[in-house]
């Protein structure tokens, strides 16, 4: 364990790992403020984003099935190590079931230790939310007031959120082909004071936007857009197309202007990427958040920022929840590993905790 490990210890060897609920994360969300959580985890990523060769990456382990996919997201620094479990079931809902479900873990690399385990499916749609505002902002034209909004499910409000308070868009111009996902999506967005406008289709709905945001569900190669639904100065924050064979993009809106992804041989594989071929050019978003790569050169430039979604996020989304918490006084821990008094001594374990008819039964095995 670390000089500095924040375990918990009695005796040099009790290990207590917090446990932030569901429950406890959305009371956590709402004493600080949904907004300013978004804007936190956006400042925690691009600091990690920023310090991108510190970290050992690799793309996440995806087990498919025909219906959806279940995926594992590990990344670590020299000190912490992360790992996120996240499916994605777009028929989920036909089972009153949420598309993306997702939890995660933070640990000690130094001893293993698990520190934290956390809900990630809303801390997801905050952390997804944060990415794609800190690249926009990298990337849209600074004088960004309106984006088009299409698919109106469980990440969108979040998305309309973080881009209102980190971009300054004031105006949704909003489409899903569920009309009661936009009912639900113009209800919230009217209750936190931002201005959505419902529109028939797509095309209707994109046109004059400064800013797209596609984040749609379907296990398909979609075209949500097509090139000639582009203008000039766009920016296009592709949000759906994660996974093999789930595309939103057309091919050729691809070829409209630079495209930036997270993790490259992640999005080669899995974002809107996946239609080109292997030498087809993009640059890693960090890149830009470095200051190494310019990201936009011109006011009529079109921009893509075809998102996947990357194990970084979650390690800055996890950090910033568990500091949230900490400061909050709101943290609970769980008994997840074993404390042994030996510890080769696993097998006393049980001993210890057979409670009063095991402390029974053995005593009279004993007797015998
Ligand atoms: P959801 O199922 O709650 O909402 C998706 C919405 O898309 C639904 O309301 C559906 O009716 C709508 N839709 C489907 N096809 C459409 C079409 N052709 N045109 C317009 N609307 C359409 O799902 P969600 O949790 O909001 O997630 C949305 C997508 O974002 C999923 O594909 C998910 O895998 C992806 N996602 C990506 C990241 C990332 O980091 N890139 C993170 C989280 C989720």
């Amino acid at each position: 364990m670390s000089q500095n490990s924040p375990l918990k210890h009695d005796a040099g060897r009790r290990v207590s790992t917090q446990f932030l609920s569901a429950e406890r994360v959305a009371e956590v969300i709402n004493k600080k403020g949904l907004g300013a959580c978004i804007a936190g985890v956006a400042a925690y990523i691009e600091e990690d984003f920023r310090r991108w060769n510190d970290f050992d990456k690799c793309a996440r382990v995806a087990n498919h099935s025909a219906v959806g996919v279940i995926e594992l997201m590990p990344v670590a620094d020299a000190t912490t190590y992360a790992f996120k479990y996240v499916n994605g079931h777009p028929a989920n809902y036909r089972q009153q079931l949420p598309t993306v479900m997702a939890f995660g873990v933070l640990a000690d690399v130094a001893s293993g230790v698990p520190l934290l385990v956390s809900e990630l499916t809303i801390t997801t749609a905050i952390r997804t939310a944060a990415m794609s505002a800190v690249a926009a902002r990298a990337l849209a034209r600074p004088d960004s007031r309106s984006m088009a909004l299409i698919g109106n499910g469980a990440q969108s409000e979040f998305q309309a959120l973080a881009f209102h308070r980190l971009l300054g868009i004031e105006t949704f111009h909003l489409f899903d082909i569920d009309a009661g996902a936009t009912d639900k999506l113009l209800a919230n967005l009217a209750g936190i004071g931002l201005h959505g406008k419902r529109f028939s289709d797509a095309r209707s709905a994109v046109k004059g936007c400064d800013i797209v945001t596609t984040v749609t569900a379907d296990k398909s190669n979609a075209t949500i857009l097509t090139p000639d639904m582009i203008e000039a100065g766009m920016h296009i924050n592709g949000v759906g197309g994660d996974c093999p064979g789930k595309t939103e993009l057309h091919a050729d809106v691809l070829r409209m202007g630079p495209v930036f992804c997270e993790f490259e041989p992640q999005s080669r594989i899995e974002g809107d990427m996946q239609q080109m071929p292997a030498d087809f050019p993009v640059t890693e978003i960090w890149r830009v958040l470095a200051g190494s790569v310019r990201g936009r050169h011109s006011a009529e430039q079109v921009t893509i920022y075809d998102s996947v979604g990357f194990a970084l996020e979650d390690y800055s989304a996890l950090r910033y929840m568990r500091d949230v918490a900490a400061e909050l006084k709101m943290t609970e821990t769980i008994s997840l590993i074993p404390n042994l008094a030996n510890p080769k001594n696993l097998f006393g374990f049980l001993a210890e905790h057979r409670g009063a008819q095991g402390q029974l039964l053995a005593a009279l095995a004993a007797a015998a």
